[in-house]
Order: C-alpha cells, then sequence, then structure tokens
C-alpha cells in the first residue's frame, strides 16, 4: 500500500475523526445495549439492555484488568469504533440511559446506527490515506462528509438504514483496493481455518475465515483484510504493515507478539499479545 507521508490536506479534518472508542466519554453503551450467550468468550449470559453485573456506577468495568482470566474475552475484542462517545458526549449531551431510563431503548438503537456509520467511515478514512487510490477519493470525500453528518444530529440520524449503508460503501471500497492492490493470492470468502499459510501479499482475502489460522511469519503486506474472520489466527511474527481494512476488533481477537507488524494507524498492540 502506497500512503502518502502525511495526509493529504484536503483530507485531514476528514481522516482524524474520532473513531477509536474512548470509554472515558461513555456511559457504559457497549455493557449494556448487546446481549451475549454464556461460552468460550462470555462466563455468563446478559439480555440485550441490561448492564453487565460487572458494570460500576461510574461505567467502568470492575474486572478491566483481568477480563480474559475471568472468561470475557469477548469483552478485550469489542471496538465500537467510537460510536459510543459519539452518542455520550455529542447526540446526548452527556446524558445517560441511567438517568433517564425512558431514552434508554432508542439511545441503545442510536449507539448501533453510529457503530455501524463510524466502521464505514474508518474503512472510507483510510482510503483517503491511498495515494493509488487518488481517483476515487473525491467521491470517497463526500461519503464521508455524508455518513459523518449523519452521526452529528439525531433528526438526521434517524433517516439512516445503517443496514443498508455496509451495501453502499462496500462498491466503494472495491473500487479504491483495485487501484491500489496488486494482484495476489485469491482467497475470497475462502474456508481457510486451521489452514498454514505464509505467501498472502497482496491478496484478496475479502470475507475469508481464517479462525485458527497459521500465520506466523506469513507476509500480509497489501492484503485486503475486509470483514476476515482473524479469530485464533496465529500473527506472530506476520506483517501487517500495509494490510488494507484491518480493525482493532479483528487484530485483538488473534494472537500476536511485539514482531508482529500492524498498519500505523491501528496504534499499540492489544495488551494481551505479550
Ligand atoms: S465484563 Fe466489563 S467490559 Fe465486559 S460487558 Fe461487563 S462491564 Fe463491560
Amino acid at each position: 500500500m502506497t500512503t502518502d507521508a502525511g495526509n493529504p490536506s484536503d483530507t485531514g479534518s476528514r481522516t482524524r475523526l474520532d473513531l477509536r472508542s474512548d470509554c472515558a466519554r461513555c456511559v457504559g453503551l457497549c455493557c449494556v445495549a448487546p446481549g451475549f450467550t454464556r461460552s468460550s468468550a462470555f462466563a455468563f449470559d446478559k439480555p440485550p439492555g441490561t448492564p453487565c453485573q460487572n458494570l460500576h456506577g461510574d461505567y467502568r468495568c470492575g474486572i478491566h484488568t483481568v477480563l480474559r482470566e475471568r472468561g470475557m474475552s469477548g469483552c478485550t475484542v469489542y471496538e465500537c469504533f467510537g460510536a459510543g462517545q459519539q452518542v455520550t458526549q455529542h447526540l446526548y449531551e452527556g446524558r445517560s440511559w441511567r438517568d433517564e431510563p425512558a431514552a434508554a431503548r432508542g439511545m441503545f438503537a442510536d449507539f448501533w446506527t453510529v457503530q455501524t456509520l463510524h466502521e464505514m467511515l474508518w474503512y472510507l478514512t483510510e482510503v483517503l490515506t491511498v495515494r493509488a487510490a487518488a481517483p476515487v477519493h473525491a467521491e470517497v470525500a463526500a461519503l464521508v462528509d455524508e455518513l459523518s453528518g449523519r452521526t452529528d444530529d439525531l433528526d438526521a440520524l434517524h433517516t439512516v438504514d445503517h443496514l443498508a449503508v455496509p451495501g453502499i460503501v462496500g462498491p466503494l471500497l472495491e473500487r479504491a483496493v483495485a487501484l491500489a492492490r496488486p494482484t495476489g493470492p485469491a482467497h475470497r470468502r475462502a474456508d481457510l481455518a486451521s489452514r498454514r499459510l505464509t505467501d498472502l501479499r497482496a491478496a484478496d482475502l475479502r470475507g475469508a475465515s481464517l479462525l485458527s489460522a497459521d500465520l506466523r511469519g506469513a507476509d500480509l503486506r497489501e492484503a485486503d483484510l475486509l470483514g476476515a474472520d482473524l479469530r485464533g489466527a496465529d500473527l506472530r511474527g506476520a506483517d501487517l504493515s500495509t494490510a488494507y481494512f484491518v480493525t482493532p476488533s479483528q487484530v485483538a481477537s488473534a494472537l500476536g507478539d511485539p514482531t508482529t507488524r500492524l498498519p500505523h494507524r491501528l496504534g499499540a498492540a492489544p495488551a494481551h499479545w505479550t
């Protein structure tokens, strides 16, 4: 992937959208709105719309530092793409589901919609940093403005059919990556679970299952990982530094270590990669 050394000047504000979770500015929405079922990822059942038993009054998780040890690894791989603080601070101006129970249901629905939009913005703003995708930058920038504008106002947000948005964004991402990605192995939506793979440079892995795949030392530069399932994949020593459309959730659900190279925008490696 060829990226600009700095972001293009006309896209700078867009690439600085707040698209990573900031729990300190949220009211624990991801610990209340979703439900989960007892499994290898969650130690107990929780119905949707009810506060988790570990959520404290200050909206902090009481077992944050020992989630994996307590059987709650599902919490450590979750990423709201900044929807939590956008809904809490901006759309609801600091109000909480706890103080206004009548508004809770609407607040949770808005959280899901904003999360979908923010995830799409995560991908679109990445395209804006890819020099080779310049022919679609204007179109991408317009869509970024449109989607981010919808997350700025409740009335505008309520006009969004969030289930339809990925179907609008997906083809544009497809065109963008086609401009930038060299031809590589074709594994789109392939079942590669538990496989040992190393030569994945510029691979099309969109929607592929890489569950528990052995990718130690793999070359994943310029690979398209949109929607790929990396749960349990072993990325120790792998190079994803210029892979496309990698998310914090994908990385957190995989195994890795300090030798794993991640895209710069992801920042620090997951805490459990030691
Ligand atoms: S265990 Fe902690 S992070 Fe997970 S849902 Fe409960 S309060 Fe939230």
